[in-house]
């Protein structure tokens, strides 16, 4: 969690002054922006976790929250003075993770973060491999191959899950047939092997080259993707 990336969307300098050194010091990079133009523009660096005011000099914290949500995921913490129970729910309708209500600590505010960023961290997680080609996104059960949908069955999906979530590493059917059916499971643990087949076929340009995919002889099967960075 050290070394995430936030940003600070807020005019008022005292306070994003004193979020700032309270960030920095648990560890956190931070950026800041002072209006919702700023703050778009932040955006485009990448970051973890998002604080916006909702009262800004420019455009309005609720526009900039939309605007954010119309293609990412990005955890974000609503900052607002408005502490009537309706503008909460609407803070939280439009795309906001949380909100904290002015005048408001800083060390909450930090406990805000850090549950927020647990809380998000294993929860919208995509992993892509070999420049995006395939995609697989564990929170939304999606599967992408060259950027089309790809459908796979709940089985399929957690046996490429779990394979793809450790490049290299060799497994056994065994230990396959373990983790993603349990092991109450009835099957023959060559049952992987139609699996493997079955997704081979929708995610491989060659499903008897594969570049996914590969058999280990004798043992089991081991994920060869190359994975993106982030
Ligand atoms: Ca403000």
């Amino acid at each position: 969690m050290k070394g995430s990336r936030i940003l600070v969307v807020e005019d008022e300098e005292k306070i994003t002054d004193i979020v700032k050194a309270y960030l920095e010091r648990e560890g956190f990079k931070v950026g800041t922006a002072a209006t919702g133009q700023e703050a778009l523009e932040g955006l485009k660096d990448g970051v973890d976790l998002i604080i916006l005011d909702l009262m800004l000099p420019d455009i309005a914290g609720e526009d900039i929250c939309r605007a954010i949500r119309e293609d990412s995921d990005v955890p974000i913490i609503m900052l607002t003075a408005k502490s009537e129970e309706e503008d909460r729910i609407r803070g939280l309708g439009i795309g906001a993770d949380d909100y904290v209500v002015k005048p408001f600590s800083p060390r909450e505010l930090v406990a805000r973060v850090k549950a927020l960023l647990r809380r998000t961290k294993g929860l919208k997680k995509t992993i892509s491999f070999n420049q995006g080609d395939l995609r697989i996104d564990a929170a939304r059960f999606e599967v992408t191959k060259g950027g089309k949908p790809v459908v796979l069955t709940p089985t399929e999906f957690k046996l490429l899950l779990n394979l793809a979530e450790r490049p290299g590493q060799v497994f056994t059917r065994l230990q396959l047939v373990n983790a993603i059916l349990g092991y109450d499971f009835e099957g023959y643990d060559r049952t992987i092997d139609a699996h493997i087949k079955n997704i081979r076929h929708k995610i491989e340009d060659d499903p008897r080259a594969p570049s996914y995919i590969k058999t280990v002889y004798g043992i089991g099967y081991r994920f060869i993707g190359s994975p993106d960075e982030n």
